[in-house]
Formats: C-alpha cells, structure tokens, sequence
C-alpha cells in the first residue's frame, strides 16, 4: 500500500519551520510497511492545495495531510479536501462539545467564533479526537483511497497519531518493515560498499542500504514481512553475513549505540581506564566521551595541550621532539599518549595532533594531517591521517578516527 504526505503551510515553504512531522510521519509509515514515494509541502493557497490533493489520490491509496486545520481564514485543508471528497461540512456535536470543554478547562469565558469552525466536519468523515488543542483529524474515505487530516502543531499531530492514526493504518496495512543496523568503524564507505557489491545487487527482501557518516558507515537492513517475528526471520541471516564480512569493523548492531558508547562499553568490561590527550581537536574526544552516562567509571582525567608549552609541561613532549619533528608527527602523537599514561596512571591513552586549518598547513605538512598515538596495555599504536574538508570536518573525523583506534588498540591486546 502506497501513502503520501503533504505538508501544508506557507511557513514551510518559507524556510520559517523545520518540516518535522514530515520526517516523523515518514519514519511511522515505514514501520507500517507502507510506501511513501512522495512527499509534498505547499503553502496556504486553495488551488494550489487542491491540485496536490487530487494529483496524491490519483497515485497514493492513504494521504497525510498535515496543518492548515486552525480557526483562520488561510486554514483551508478541510474545505479543500471535504470538495475533493464531494461532501459537504456540517456541524459535528461531539467536536463542539470538545471545544468547549477545551475552553472551559482553560477558564476562557469568551470562546473566539472563529473556533467554532472547527466543529464543522465533512460528513462521514472518522472524527479523531485532540486532546492537546481544538481541532480534530479527520479520516475521508472513498472510492479505496483515504485522506488524513491532521493539525499542524506537532504536540497535537504525533499522540494522535499513535493513539488513533497508526492502529487505524495498521489495520489497513498488515505488513510490518523492520529495520535492524549494522555500523562500522575504520572502514571507509566505498570499500564497504564494494565488500557487499554482491549482496546489494541480489536484494530484494531484505535490502541493504549504506549510509556514509564521520567516521563511519551505517548499513540498515530491511525486511518486509507479515510480522516482525517473520521479518527478523528474514533479516537475522543477512546480519550474520555482514558480520562475518566485516570483521571487528562492526561496532555495533544496535541502532542506537553511539561509536563512543561501544568504546566506553568496551573499556568498562575489560576494566580499563583511559585518558585524552587533545591537540587540534581540543577537548572534542573528551566531550564525546562524556555524552556516555557512567563514563565517570573509565574516564578520569583528559587534557587539551593545544601550545608546545603545553605538550611539555602537561605530557612531557620532548623539546627535542617539538623541535626536530613539530607538534604534528608520529613522534608527537606517540610521545602526548605515552606521557598522558605516565602523568595519571590509566590503562591507555589517546592522543590527538594535526591541522585543522584553514590556516597553518604547509606543503609537507597540510591542512587535514592528523596523527592519532594510541597506547594501551604496554602497546603503542599511531596512525597518519589525511582528512579533507572543513575545519569542524577534519576535527570531527579526527574524533571518530581516534575513538576508532582506541577500540582497535583495545580488541587486539585482549587477544594477546
Ligand atoms: P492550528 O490549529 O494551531 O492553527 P494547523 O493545523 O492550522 O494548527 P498550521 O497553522 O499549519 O497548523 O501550523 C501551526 C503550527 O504547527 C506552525 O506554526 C508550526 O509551529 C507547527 N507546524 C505546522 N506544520 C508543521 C510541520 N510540517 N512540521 C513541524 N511543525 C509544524
């Protein structure tokens, strides 16, 4: 079953509001099992919203409308698809009741008229209660197709969605799409994608999708089934396979686990503590470590030594090293995590220095090279990075690239 959603308000299009409940309504259908192959937003113009209107029916079975439902002239949703419908408005009391009873709650005497035209529902229409503002969502069915209409206010629009909306669609729409992720670390995406060149090009159900992040690639498996039990079916020996293609690349297979929640996992149960020791990225590791609740439990202390001066007198960089090799190399790197794992006594160490720019880059030393020093166990591990792009890029890569050899530094002295 095919739906459509169609966003309505001039504010929209304006750029004045992100077009959330887009994304939201999107996300629903999908767990539906529903399609959605468009999307569309208009503003606040009857020909303009009824020619959207006609145009979804004529290639969707269930469109979504959201906003344009208020007491104002421009709110035009209903009428236009009460028209398209070929229904007329009349009165619904149980609505009027329920406006009333809003105001009444509120303590408001005097209930603006223009409210009341929210009583005024196309006939047979489902009436969908709110219970966070005055205007219902309405359910037109005809001829196979159905409209939704729902009010713009996103506080309104998702509990009546859930309570109402998705039972109602689920009941339409049987199948069910679940969705689990697998996500890597260390591995860029066009080599990613080339490992499962194969897989990709013989999917059907379940499909693969790779998505680029910094530092990382996401890959969503898909499955469309008659339950989810019956999807996970189809989708577990996929996982499987990706697992036993990618390695240790995989962090994790669960959708919400953050790079930095798998490396803090990691760390609390082989019970190591670590510490950072940040040049050009400047407390950015630190502070992703942190965003893990516990991270107390591992993390004790990171530093930002961002001058020479500071690379000496808080890790003891050699002079020599500064001066004969500069804050950006290898020697650097090694000697920040070794000296950090000295100054506090923790389990490992990782260390961050490199360009971010714009400024500062030289022919034999750019903009974007990055050298990460990771120590843990008694083993020492430094990498030489070329990021491109923009400062915040290169800083943000450098993060992901050094929680990702922290990890790997991790798993291989485990094994030894
Ligand atoms: P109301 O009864 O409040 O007038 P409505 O159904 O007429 O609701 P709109 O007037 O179109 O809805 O929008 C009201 C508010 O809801 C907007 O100012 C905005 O804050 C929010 N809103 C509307 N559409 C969206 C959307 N697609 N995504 C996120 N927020 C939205």
């Amino acid at each position: 079953m095919t739906a459509e959603l169609i966003s309505v308000g001039t504010e929209l299009l304006l750029g004045n509001i992100v077009n959330t409940n887009a994304a939201f309504l999107s996300r629903e259908c999908a767990k539906l099992g529903l399609s959605v192959y468009y999307q569309t937003t208009v503003g606040d113009n009857f020909q303009r919203l009824e020619g959207v209107i006609r145009q979804a029916l004529e290639r969707s079975d269930v469109i979504i409308l959201s906003g344009g439902l208020g007491p104002t002239q421009d709110d035009l949703t209903k009428e236009i698809a009460a028209e398209v419908f070929g229904r007329q408005l009349k009165e619904d009391e149980h609505t009027r009741e329920r406006i009333q009873n809003y105001f009444d709650v509120r303590g408001t005497k005097e209930i603006p008229e223009n409210n009341w035209k929210q009583a005024m529902v196309p006939e047979e229409a489902l009436v969908v209660d709110n219970d966070n503002g005055t205007a219902p969502g309405l359910i037109l069915e005809k001829d196979g197709k159905t409209a939704i209409l729902l009010p713009g206010p996103p506080n309104e629009l998702i509990p009546m969605f859930r309570k109402d909306i998705f039972p109602y669609l689920h009941e339409k729409q049987p199948e069910t799409i679940v969705s689990e992720m697998v996500k890597l670390c260390g591995i860029g995406e066009s080599r990613a994608e080339m490992m499962i060149a194969d897989l990709i090009e013989n999917q059907s159900n379940p499909t693969i999708a790779t998505y680029a992040k910094t530092g990382e690639v996401h890959l969503r498996v898909t499955a469309r089934a008659a339950d989810r039990e019956a999807a996970e079916v189809l989708i577990e020996p996929v996982l499987n396979e990706l697992e036993k293609r990618f390695g240790e690349s995989v962090y994790t297979t669960k959708e919400d686990v953050t790079l930095e929640e798998s490396v803090a996992e990691l760390l609390r149960e082989q019970g190591l503590t670590v510490t950072t020791v940040e040049s050009c990225t400047g407390g950015l590791l630190a502070g992703r470590l942190v965003n893990v609740p516990g991270i107390s439990e591992v993390l004790k202390q990171g530093f930002i030594t961002y001058s020479n001066k500071a690379k000496r007198k808080l890790v003891g960089v050699k002079k020599t090293t500064l001066r004969e090799e500069g804050a950006v190399s290898e020697k650097t790197a090694k000697e920040m995590a070794k000296g950090a794992l000295l100054v506090t006594g923790a389990d490992a160490a990782v260390a961050v220095t490199g360009i971010a720019g714009p400024d500062g880059g030289t022919e034999e030393k750019p903009v974007g090279l990055v050298y990460i020093g990771v120590v843990v166990r008694g083993q020492t591990y430094v990498k030489e990075y070329h990021f491109t792009g923009s400062r915040s890029k290169i800083r943000e890569n450098s993060v992901a690239a050094a929680l990702t050899l922290l990890r790997k530094g991790i798993l291989e002295t485990a094994e030894n």
